[in-house]
């Protein structure tokens, strides 16, 4: 089954065309970037002095019943996602 790489756990809603729920992500990690000036919210450090992309991070985790809203994500540089994840 498909899976989505941003957000490990979201498949296709089957109501709902693949293309749909594709725009939508986008549509989301887009508002969340603009939000927070493509800053990371935990360090402030800009995207474009990162090195690498930043990505969105759900505040509350999914598995303790995070939702894939704006409010619970944030913009994230690579290296703090992977020191909060150990
Ligand atoms: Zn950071």
């Amino acid at each position: 089954m498909w899976e989505c790489a941003l957000w490990p756990g979201v498949v296709p809603i089957p109501s709902k065309p693949l293309s749909w729920q594709v725009i939508s992500v986008t549509h989301l990690r887009a508002e969340v970037a603009r939000r927070a000036g493509e800053r990371c919210e935990y360090c402030l450090i800009h995207e474009l002095e990162a090195g690498f992309p930043h990505q969105v991070d759900h505040i509350v985790s999914r598995k303790h019943g995070g939702e894939s809203t704006s409010d619970n994500l944030a913009y994230a540089c690579v290296d703090l996602q992977s020191v909060l994840r150990q």
